[in-house]
């Protein structure tokens, strides 16, 4: 008998991929396809639905086909996919009215920006768990109903779908027959309501977006439908949605309250468990659904820093201080201090606790002496302070102890980045041996509803140590490294220290 195997279909900011997992969690075969950015005016970006489509396909088709010609037999598929992004279609047709916008673009910042100053982000963010901001999907769609002709009418009407990208692909690969999301796709819209675990009316209403285009929420295992076979070569059972930062802190099997997964890419982004219990934050983080599961929503606290691997590129493209990212471990290890170098790459502004679109980067402590070594090693620690500040803030709001941190993306590979995490945070930080976690967890959530693991718990046996770090400065040293970056942060936030 052929052994099981499942897709994960993993739709990026940047690129398309289909990986096939055995039932053990470890990868079979995948395959990888990247499409375009449209940047059609300063702070707008945008993806055309079709490529999204065709890469999906494309990819899902290779793996699947590589997978099952040596043996397996894919029995279900899960989606993971870039979170907010929005795309409006005709039902009947299955044609996009415009482009899909993206998360990071911007073109309805002005609006956020009344709206906030007209005082109504405490009750959007009472409702939502989010921070008013053009990021989340509610005010792209109102954009696009505002500006591309007839599309408010034909809405209303009814004659038109909205979707994040799974629901996109779902109603896709389904041939059209389903219209339907997840609870963590739903919360990121800014139209959910995360404590009743539906679309919120009044949110509807202030963001003038109606009911009728919105798609059904459901667990993010459940049974979403089943692909039209001739698209992906064969029919697959649709059994598992996640949000890719959701997915994650499922691949991470982060399933207890207290527990934190981190993904240190281009930027990082941090969610910390907080079980059944919604945690409102008062240090501006988000509060959002980890994932749901036979009905129950698991919450999670969010934070993200925009500058994480990209200090690293940055010394690299912008300064040609290292011809590759690997590099910058050897010269952080060449000094047994920082002497009082700090870095703040505040490129893009900072992201949480601090939340300054308008700061920008700097550097502190400069002498004569100050070389290449000081700069690569204040790139690193930055990386670390920034999820001290995070991890601090998630400490305060969820009033819990936090147990640990479990990391992944590409930064991860630098052992003594690592090490600094732990020492900085005093969490015992954990790497996995797979580090695809995203993906990973979109297939742990097909396979749970497929009744391939019975259980979460069952699926917490599967991840499997690569190396922990444990926490090893020495308290005093820790602090007087924090308090110098407080310092650096308070005078680019334009404050006295
Ligand atoms: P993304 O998914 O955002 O493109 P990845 O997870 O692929 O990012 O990680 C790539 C980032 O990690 C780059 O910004 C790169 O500079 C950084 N990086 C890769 N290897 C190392 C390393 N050994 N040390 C420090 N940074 C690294």
């Amino acid at each position: 008998m052929a052994r099981e195997a499942i897709l994960a279909i993993d739709q990026g900011t940047t690129s398309s991929r289909g990986i096939v997992f055995d039932t053990d969690g470890t990868i079979l075969t995948t395959s990888q396809r990247e499409f375009r950015q449209i940047y059609p005016q300063s702070g707008w970006v945008e993806h055309d639905p079709e490529e999204i489509w065709q890469t999906v396909v494309t990819t899902s088709r290779e793996a699947l086909e590589a997978a099952e010609s040596q043996g397996y037999e894919v029995v279900s598929a899960g989606i993971t996919n870039q979170r907010e992004t929005t795309i409006v279609w005709d039902r009947k047709t299955g044609e996009p009215v415009y482009n899909a916008i993206v998360w990071q673009d911007r073109r309805t910042a002005d609006w956020c920006r009344e709206l906030k100053e007209a005082g109504h982000e405490a009750d959007i963010t009472r409702r939502s768990g989010l921070l008013l901001d053009p990021y989340f999907s509610a005010t792209e769609i109102a954009w696009i109903f505002d500006h591309i002709e007839g599309t408010r009418e034909r809405a209303n009407t009814g004659e038109l779908a909205f979707g994040t990208i799974d629901t996109w692909l779902l109603w896709r690969l389904t041939g059209g027959a389903v219209h339907a999301t997840d609870a963590t796709n739903a919360c990121r819209t800014m139209l959910f309501n995360i404590h009743d675990q539906c679309w919120d009316s009044e949110l509807l209403y202030q963001f003038k977006v109606p009911q009728s285009i919105l798609p059904e929420v459901r667990d993010s295992a459940a049974h979403f439908g089943t692909t039209k076979a001739d698209i992906l070569g064969k029919s697959l059972p649709v059994e598992g949605i996640a949000g890719d930062q959701h997915a994650a802190i499922v691949g991470q099997a982060c399933f207890s309250p207290g527990m934190i997964k981190s993904t240190y890419g281009t930027g990082c982004f941090a969610l910390l468990n907080t079980g059944n219990r919604p945690v409102a934050s008062r240090n501006r983080l988000l509060t959002t659904v980890a994932y749901r599961i036979n009905g129950q929503p698991t919450y999670a606290l969010e934070g993200s820093i925009f500058v994480a691997g990209a200090a690293i590129q940055w010394l690299r493209d912008g300064l040609g201080l290292i011809d590759n990212a690997s590099e910058s471990e050897a010269l952080a290890r060449e000094l047994d201090s920082n002497e009082g170098v700090y870095l703040v790459p505040a490129f893009t502004g900072l992201g949480a606790p601090h939340w300054d679109p308008n700061a920008r980067g700097a550097m502190f402590g400069l002498t004569r002496n100050t070389g290449p070594q000081h700069v690569a090693r204040a790139a690193l620690e930055s990386v670390s302070y920034q999820t001290q500040d995070l991890v601090a803030a998630m400490a305060a709001d969820a009033n819990d102890p936090l147990k640990s941190l479990r990391i992944d993306g590409g930064m991860v590979a630098n052992d003594w980045l690592v090490q600094m995490l732990a020492d900085i945070t005093a969490i015992p930080v954990e790497r996995p041996t797979v580090t695809e976690t995203t993906a990973l967890g979109a297939a742990y959530l097909a396979g749970l509803q497929h009744g391939i693991w019975p259980s979460l718990e069952e699926l917490q046996s599967h991840w499997h140590l690569d190396k922990q770090f444990k926490p090893a400065m020495p308290a005093e040293e820790r602090e007087h490294m924090i308090s110098g970056w407080r310092d650096a942060i308070a005078r680019v936030l334009g404050r006295q220290p």
